[in-house]
C-alpha cells in the first residue's frame, strides 16, 4: 500500500474515515485534534436495533504494541456514549504480539468493550473489496452506481418526442431520430443533523434541532448544491439506482461520458459543515434582566453539525439534438427512469426572438425547419399553411403583407391576385374589406336620404 504509506498521520485518519464512511458506518468523524485522547475516528454502528460506538485509533506507524490498545481501552470507559462501546485498532503496519493478545483476552472474557485490530494487509484486503482508488494519495469516490438515464419501459427518444408534440405543424412521424448522449455527472446526497443550543443568563435564546438533506454537484471544481427539483429527484431514486455500465450505455445512447469526483468524502462532509454553520448562523434579539435588548449572532459549532451520511451516486444528464433543416434543437435533461428535470429546452423556444416557455405557442416552419412564436409565424397565402418570417418572402397586396415559402409561390399568387373580382381583391385586406363595407351602406344611406325616401 504504498501511497498509504506515505501519508501524513493526519491524513491517514481522513483515508480511514472514508473507508469507514463506505463500509457503511454511520456518523463517521473525526475526535477534537487538540483533545486527542487516544482517539482518532469515532463512528457509529447499529445491531440488532441498538446503536453502539466505535472509537477507532488510526496509527501510521510500522509497529503497535500493546500499551496503544491498553490506552484505547481505558479511554473506551471514559467515552461519552449512551449505549454499547467497542474500540478498534487501524494501522498500516502490523501489530506485535504482545498487542494481539491483549484484543484477543478482551474478546475471550466477553469485555464491555473489546478491541478489533486492522492491521496493513487486512486494510489492503478492504480496499480490494470497496473499490478504494489510492490516487495522488488521496481515496478518490469510486462509485459505479447510477440513477437510470432512460425509463427501460420507453423509447430513449421518447422524452424529446413528447416535448414535440406541443409544437404545432409538425408530426412525431416526421422527426428524424435525435442524436441522444448521456453524461454521468457526480454528485452525493448528504444528510446532516444540528443540534445546538445558546443560552445566556436569561436562559435559552435560540435551538436548532434539524435535520438537512442536500445533494451536491460534485464534479472537479466548486461542489454547488444541486437545485431542489434536482435534489428531489435524487433523492427520490436514491433506491433505484443501478450499475454504470457504460458498455451497456453505449448501446443505447449516441455517445456516453462518465466525469469523475473532484474531492473525497471526507473534503465534501467538511464543506458541508462549513455551509450548515453558515446556513444555521442568525442574529437573535432578546431582552436582559436589566430590561435592555440585546442582539446576539448564534453560530453553532462544528461539533453541532453531525453528518449522518454522504451518499455518491451518478446523476445521468441527457442531451438529445434534433436536427430541422436549417435548425438544431436541443432538449437536456436530467434523468432518473421515467422522471426528469429539465436543463435546456430548445424546442419550446422561437428561434427569431428568443421567445420561450412552454406556455407558449410555438409553430414549425416546414419551409425552413424553424420554431417560431406567434409573431413570427404567419400563414402561407397560396397554401394557407404556416410559415415564418425569417425565411418567408413577402408583397403587399390590397395594402396587405403576404407571406410565401417562396418566389415561384408569390408570383402563382400574383397571377391568381390578378384575376380575382375587385370585391375578393379587397377581402385580402380584412380591415380595408371591412371599412369599405361600412363606406358603401353610408353612400346607400345618403342616397336613400337625397332621394327622400328617408
Ligand atoms: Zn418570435
Ligand atoms: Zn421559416
Amino acid at each position: 500500500m504504498a501511497v498509504l504509506d506515505d501519508l501524513s498521520g493526519f491524513e491517514f485518519e481522513d483515508v480511514m474515515e472514508d473507508v469507514f464512511r463506505n463500509l457503511g458506518y454511520e456518523n463517521v468523524r473525526q475526535a477534537e485534534r487538540t483533545a486527542d485522547e487516544g482517539r482518532d475516528v469515532i463512528m457509529e454502528e447499529v445491531v440488532d436495533g441498538q446503536r453502539r460506538a466505535i472509537i477507532v485509533e488510526c496509527k501510521h506507524t510500522d509497529t503497535v504494541g500493546r500499551p496503544v490498545v491498553q490506552k484505547l481501552h481505558s479511554a473506551i470507559a471514559t467515552f461519552d456514549f449512551e449505549g454499547p462501546k467497542h474500540g478498534m485498532v487501524v494501522t498500516t503496519g502490523r501489530f506485535t504480539n504482545p498487542a494481539q493478545e491483549y484484543a484477543t483476552r478482551l474478546q475471550q472474557n466477553d469485555d464491555p468493550h473489546p478491541i478489533e485490530l486492522l492491521d496493513g494487509e487486512d486494510l489492503r484486503e478492504i480496499a480490494d473489496e470497496i473499490g478504494l482508488n489510492l490516487y495522488n494519495g488521496r481515496i478518490e469516490i469510486l462509485c459505479d452506481e447510477t440513477l437510470r438515464p432512460y425509463d427501460p419501459a420507453a423509447d430513449v427518444d421518447g422524452p424529446v418526442e413528447e416535448v414535440f408534440r406541443d409544437i404545432e405543424n409538425i408530426e412525431a412521424a416526421d422527426l428524424p431520430a435525435p442524436r441522444s448522449e448521456a453524461t454521468f455527472r457526480p454528485v452525493v446526497a448528504v444528510t446532516a443533523d444540528t443540534n445546538a443550543v445558546f443560552e445566556t443568563s436569561v436562559g435559552i435564546i435560540h435551538r436548532i434541532n434539524e435535520r438537512t438533506r442536500f445533494v451536491v454537484h460534485a464534479e472537479r471544481g466548486h461542489p454547488q448544491v444541486a437545485d431542489d427539483d434536482v435534489a428531489t429527484l435524487v433523492t427520490e431514486n436514491l433506491h433505484a439506482t443501478v450499475d454504470l455500465d457504460t458498455d451497456r450505455f453505449g448501446e443505447v445512447f449516441d455517445e456516453v461520458e462518465e466525469r469523475r469526483f473532484g474531492q473525497t468524502q471526507t473534503e465534501y462532509k467538511e464543506w458541508a459543515v462549513d455551509r450548515l454553520q453558515d446556513f444555521h448562523t442568525t442574529t437573535v434579539t432578546y431582552t436582559g434582566d436589566n430590561n435592555v435588548t440585546y442582539n446576539k449572532t448564534c453560530e453553532p459549532n462544528r461539533s453541532d453539525i453531525s453528518v449522518q451520511s454522504i451518499k455518491p451516486v451518478y446523476l445521468p444528464e441527457v442531451r438529445h439534438t434534433t436536427d430541422l433543416k436549417e435548425y438544431t434543437y436541443p432538449y437536456e435533461y436530467y434523468a432518473a427512469g421515467p422522471s426528469r428535470v429539465t436543463a435546456e429546452d430548445g424546442i419550446h423556444r422561437c428561434v427569431h426572438c428568443d421567445r420561450s416557455g412552454v406556455d407558449e405557442t410555438f409553430t414549425y416552419c416546414p419551409s425552413c425547419g424553424a420554431i417560431a412564436c406567434d409573431s413570427h409565424t404567419k400563414t402561407e397565402r397560396l397554401k394557407q399553411e404556416p410559415v415564418c418570417t425569417g425565411c418567408a418572402v413577402t408583397e403587399r397586396f390590397a395594402l396587405k403583407t403576404k407571406y410565401f415559402y417562396d418566389e415561384d409561390n408569390l408570383e402563382a399568387f400574383r397571377e391568381e391576385y390578378t384575376d380575382m373580382p375587385i370585391h375578393e381583391k379587397a377581402m385580402e385586406n380584412k380591415l380595408l374589406a371591412g371599412g369599405t363595407v361600412v363606406a358603401t351602406l353610408l353612400v346607400v344611406v345618403g342616397l336613400l336620404v337625397i332621394g327622400g325616401v328617408i
